[in-house]
């Protein structure tokens, strides 16, 4: 059987699902499990890398090596577990042998191997992209776990063959939980399992959110569309995003920002003063939070709300991206550089609560799936250029629009602009490629 990332199209989807009360007590164990083995590794990990320094660092200033002189009892401790763990690590042995708990008839196995699937991912990211050193997993109100997809013994894989399937387009089948009653299945996932399309499930994450909701994410392979294409409409469109509106079109449309966001999000900001409040009160008459009704009551509270909001947005990006993509053929939007952004604090929290990096994701990935086109440019002087005759304010002796210049005509051509239209004009043309040609034939002029 093929491997999954071998396979041509690649989909996730989201599902709610319901657990029992006993589902509810083994997804916390899996959860707990996975967090264990995890941290167990980050421990002996994070060991090895400080003594690892250390020593290099006792050489240097010493001029003896650091195992040289005799240890102190902490260290030897230190070593021993570093030793013991290290060996675990370099023989594969399972840390089942180690810790007889993590092979209880309730824990997935494949839970376990992804917590050291994650933890080798995370010294990558620290080797090839700069992150930090992994770091502990604390304990979360939210749990979630990984677990996969086997197929072992099957030749084809289905969406109700595997150690992961659907049971009807109500159950899924999950390993070690069970039957479990879903919602939210998509008809184009139905349609496949109902028709018996050839589809893999790979990778299976099972959360629990703040405020007890569960879901399950699946990450689906096959070698036959998950979509049907859009047509081809003929048609280009550049978008700018300002701050005026969420963005403006080529065409002269303009998005305005959701209002309903914001009113959310002042409600999330009165619920988090509520929630301080009771933090406060508790910790001055000395009790624990974990009994503290009034405040776990407003921990819900303040979940709920924070969900809603994301939710929200998420639905308004969908909509919005879902059109451009499926109306247009090329799609064409400015880059996000937040180096230049986040340099005005009050510009960038606007820009992270309108969503715009997840907007241009979302815009790829429907362009990928739909097969359609999705180009951003460097957004130097799409503001500034009149797309008319290409003349650039701030440039000649021309003065630089500024952010209150809603509206401007150009000194050279005397055409009149509404900015954020002018500038979408101007991205659509780049983006075209017309835009250089055009400006060098104006300076050869
Ligand atoms: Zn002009």
């Amino acid at each position: 059987m093929k491997r999954t990332s071998s396979l041509k199209y690649h989909f996730g989807i989201k599902l709610r699902f319901y657990p029992s009360d006993k589902q509810k007590e083994m997804i916390k164990q899996n959860y707990g499990a996975q967090r264990f083995v995890y941290n167990q590794y980050v421990g002996a990990g994070r060991l090895i890398y400080h003594v690892k320094n250390a020593s290099k660092v006792a050489q240097v200033n010493s001029g003896i090596p650091f195992m040289m002189r005799p240890m102190t009892k902490y260290e030897v401790d230190q070593a021993q577990t570093l030793l013991e763990t290290q060996e675990l690590i370099a023989k594969h042995r399972n840390i089942r042998d180690k810790y007889e708990f993590l092979r209880a008839k309730e824990i997935d196995s494949l839970a376990i191997a992804n917590a050291i699937q994650n933890y080798r991912k995370a010294w990558k990211n620290y080797h090839q992209l700069g992150y930090g050193i992994p770091t502990f997993h604390k304990k979360r109100s939210d749990w979630s776990y990984q677990t996969n997809c086997t197929c072992q013994g099957t030749k084809e894989a289905y969406l109700d063959n595997g150690s992961v399937r659907f049971i009807d387009t109500k159950h899924v089948k999950l390993p070690k939980l069970g039957n479990v009653r879903i919602a939210g299945l998509r008809s184009v996932i139905k349609d496949r399992l109902l028709n018996h399309v050839a589809t893999r499930i790979s990778t299976v994450s099972i959360k629990k959110t703040a405020d007890d909701q569960f879901y399950l994410s699946m990450q689906l392979g096959s070698d036959i569309a998950f979509t049907k294409k859009y047509a081809k409409t003929q048609s280009q469109i550049g978008i700018d995003l300002n701050l005026a509106n969420f963005l403006t079109t080529s065409n002269g449309a303009m998005v305005a920002n959701p209002r309903f966001y914001r009113k959310s999000q002042r409600r999330l900001v009165q619920a988090q003063r509520v929630l301080s409040r009771r933090q406060r009160r508790a910790k001055k008459e000395g009790r624990s939070l974990h009994g503290a009704k009034n405040y776990q009551k407003q921990r819900l509270v303040v979940a709920k709300l924070h969900d809603k909001i994301r939710r929200q947005r998420q639905d308004f990006l969908h909509v919005l991206s879902t059109a451009l993509i499926k109306n247009h053929d090329i799609v064409v939007a400015e880059e996000l550089r937040s180096k230049n952004l986040l340099k005005n604090h009050a510009l960038s929290q606007s820009i992270s609560d309108a969503g715009w990096r997840t907007f241009l994701t979302m815009l790829e990935y429907k362009a990928d799936l739909y097969d359609k086109g999705f180009i951003t440019i460097d957004p130097k002087f799409t503001t500034q250029r009149c797309h008319h005759c290409g003349t650039i304010m701030g440039q000649n002796g021309y003065k630089k629009l500024t952010l209150k210049d809603r509206e401007w005509t150009c000194p050279v051509c005397h055409k009149e602009h509404i900015r954020d239209w002018n500038a979408a004009i101007n991205i659509l043309e780049k983006g075209q490629g017309i835009w250089s040609n055009h400006t060098r034939m104006k300076k050869a002029a």
